[in-house]
């Protein structure tokens, strides 16, 4: 049976799976990702990592890393949370690393693909998937066109979507954007600027019933997301939107709110599903694993 490595570079740790056929992970490591002190330093973890993975029924290793990505070339063409990442050849770096082919994706995709391969998305062709966590990332697909990429690799880099012309400051650049109100920090923030008290998300979640100002943050997190994933099917049109990422943690708290609001707003809301992902740490690893078994495949 095919056996690949499957890594997923996050902000804070980089994890390492060895996943074959079916899915299954057979070995995991991971370790802190060090983006602070450059990509020299992520790329000697990545390689320690590999390292001990490896043995000699690996065929490929698949890698997913935030940024708009040249997944042909294997380029990372923009991204900002590890310095020195933006014009990196990822793809060269760890083949000349490891001696294995390599193959480079966006991390929101390969959380798609893994979905799509085993998920909530098993059973549809036209999937987008948004991930909540401390930024907004999303992923579009379908199976005839595969993965949507856009002609300068961010085709779908749905946290940037204006929500809010001119409104609040989002770390792209650009002022309005969803991620800097349907997002983790977003919470947070919201709820520092209220109170002056630093919280994380999951904890103001859980003040939903206790806490009045926690109750308006969240609730205002639910409306946007509501209006958000109503422009997100007006464009795409798809049978099922995913909504991954570590906010899902909290879902009990917001989901059935969600699903309410969403239905109020949207035009023919019956049509569409929405579902929570059903692989929240691991979806990075299966889903970078697998499309190095595509890959392969088709080389
Ligand atoms: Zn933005």
């Amino acid at each position: 049976m095919i056996k690949t490595i499957g890594l997923d570079i996050g902000g804070t740790k980089i994890n390492g799976a060895v996943i074959n056929e079916r899915g299954e992970i057979l070995k995991t490591y991971k370790l802190e990702t060090c983006a602070k002190e450059g990509a020299q330093k992520v790329l000697y973890n990545i390689e320690k990592i590999i390292n001990e993975l490896k043995d000699d029924d690996i065929r490929a290793i698949g890698v997913g890393t935030p940024g708009f990505i040249d997944s042909e070339k294997g380029i990372v063409t923009f991204a900002g949370n590890i310095d020195g990442w933006t014009g990196l050849n990822l793809k060269k770096e760890i083949e000349k690393r490891s001696g294995i082919k390599t193959f480079i994706e966006n991390d929101a995709n390969i959380a798609l693909i893994c979905e799509k391969w085993l998920g909530a998305a098993k059973n549809y062709d036209d999937v987008v998937m948004i991930t909540l966590g401390t930024g907004l990332g999303g992923a579009v697909y379908n199976s005839k066109m595969g993965l949507l990429e856009g002609a300068n690799f961010q085709g779908a880099e749905l946290g940037h979507v204006i929500l809010y012309p001119n409104g609040e400051y989002c770390t792209c650049g650009q002022s309005g954007c969803a991620e800097a109100y349907c997002s983790g920090s977003a919470i947070r923030r919201h709820y520092k600027q209220l109170t002056q008290q630093d919280k994380t998300g999951e904890e103001i979640f859980n003040l939903y019933e206790k806490d009045e100002i926690a109750k308006n943050v969240v609730n205002r997190f639910i409306d946007d997301l509501s209006w958000y994933l109503t422009s997100l099917r007006n464009i795409f049109d798809p049978e099922i939107i995913i909504i991954g990422g570590g906010v899902i943690n909290s879902s009990k708290i917001w989901w059935d709110k969600l699903i309410y609001k969403f239905n109020e707003h949207c035009h023919l809301a019956s049509k569409i599903k929405l579902k929570p992902a059903k692989f929240l740490n691991d979806a990075g690893i299966i889903g970078a694993g697998k499309i190095a078994m595509e890959r392969l495949e088709n080389e």
